[in-house]
């Protein structure tokens, strides 16, 4: 057990007045590549890194719910037959949404207190939601004594999801939630978004001498919520219009553009999702046969169509991503929903530090917060601890 899990326990019990009966860790994430594809019905790979949020649980004789954060100053107590959407608000609403949907599934949950620490950056786009719902998930699983399996796992992830779209009123399409539970060490996780299915895919660009530096530009926008629904409208009314439920369904992407002219906006989105999902079945193809200078082109070539197509791209991001490549980057991207958030870049080893520099000077002399980058491995998914 390393020493920030004997920190969480030392820590419940000072809080809590006993020790927790079970803890657990799930990590954050980022997407690799297949952007804004997951409602489109197409697939993304995204994979599970190395900064994790931790939970510790102890179920209690009562019905009263209490929970912690050690990144959030004031406690939250509520009642566990009362949880629920619009009960908790705020951060808490992740954890006791999870808790609600659990009981929703016909778990006996009785009240319970829990706390949790999470080192994944809120707010950077590196899923620090799924991160504190699944840790919460798959340690009060391990509470109630109950078995973890592939279909615990799966059932979990639906709590997550409902816990995160019904509670804390995020629409999310499972991406997240999915990849911080099933994410595999030295693996990204192929997630075909339209039935659910999950195939692992080797990860390990350190054996190459590269490195997936993570830079989280600090920026967050206004219109991310409005720019990601509209996002989403449009390619909705693109897909009615070709006559399928998603736009991944379309066999024929030339001719359906071809059908789309009529209005450039509709047709640019489309075509980004077109593009993006090709550029997601080569990347599979480029990363079994360790080709990562074909796959720093797709990262690339999929920031360019974000940027131009998808419009959902902004200054912060694109200079980020200019800054790696200049800096050697095999390729690099806005990963996220955009309009703020974090870019990735592949790097040789050696490039890492001048990378940082360059995008450390790039936003200073436009007079932007520094930007805070962080290496990405890829990580297992959750586990439960001790
Ligand atoms: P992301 O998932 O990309 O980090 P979100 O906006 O989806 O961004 O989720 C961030 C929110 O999740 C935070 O604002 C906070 O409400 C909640 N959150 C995440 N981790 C924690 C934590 N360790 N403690 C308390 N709240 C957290
Ligand atoms: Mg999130």
């Amino acid at each position: 057990m390393s020493h920030r899990d004997h920190r969480l326990r030392d820590d419940f019990t000072a809080q809590f007045g006993a020790v927790p009966d079970a803890e657990a860790l799930a990590p954050g994430r980022v997407n690799l590549i297949g952007e804004h594809v997951d409602y489109n019905g197409g697939r993304c790979l995204p994979m599970a890194i190395s900064q994790s949020t931790y939970a510790a649980v102890r179920l209690r004789s009562d019905t009263t719910v209490t929970i912690r954060s050690r990144q959030q100053a004031d406690a939250w107590t509520g009642d566990v037959t009362r949880l629920g959407p619009g009960d908790a608000t705020g951060w808490v609403a992740y954890a006791a949404g999870v808790v609600w949907a659990m009981r929703e599934r016909g778990l006996d949950v009785p009240g319970l207190d829990v706390l949790v620490d999470g080192q994944v950056p809120l707010g950077a786009g590196l899923s620090s939601s799924a991160a504190l719902e699944c840790s919460v998930a798959l340690a009060l699983n391990a509470a109630l004594g109950r078995p973890d399996s592939p279909d615990v796992r799966r059932a979990l992830i639906e709590d997550c999801i409902r816990a995160e779209r019904d509670v804390a009123g995020a629409p999310t399409g499972g991406m997240d939630q999915t990849v911080s539970m099933l994410g595999r060490a030295g693996h990204a996780l192929l997630l075909d978004c339209a039935t659910g299915r999950t195939t692992d895919v080797p990860w390990q660009p350190e054996a190459a001498g590269l490195a997936l530096l993570v830079i989280d530009t600090r920026a967050a926008h206004a219109l991310a919520d409005g720019g990601y629904a509209d996002r989403r409208a449009t390619c909705e009314s693109a897909a009615a219009l070709l006559g399928v439920s998603f736009l991944a369904e379309v066999t024929d992407p030339e001719a359906a553009l071809t059908r789309l002219a009529g209005d450039p906006v509709r047709q640019r989105r489309a075509r980004h999702v077109f593009t993006e999902l090709q550029r997601v079945d080569a990347a599979v193809t480029d990363l079994a046969a360790a080709d990562f200078s074909a796959f720093g082109r797709l990262l690339t070539a999929s920031h360019a169509s974000l940027r131009d197509d998808f419009e959902v791209s902004c200054a912060e991001l694109d200079v980020t991503v200019e800054a790696c490549l200049a800096a050697g980057a095999l390729g690099a991207r806005m990963t996220g929903g955009g309009f703020g958030g974090s870019a990735i870049a592949l790097l040789r080893e050696a490039d890492v530090d001048d990378a940082v520099a360059a995008c450390t000077e790039a936003f200073d002399i436009r007079g932007w917060r520094a930007p805070r980058c962080l290496p990405a491995i890829a990580a297992g998914g959750a586990r439960v601890l001790g």
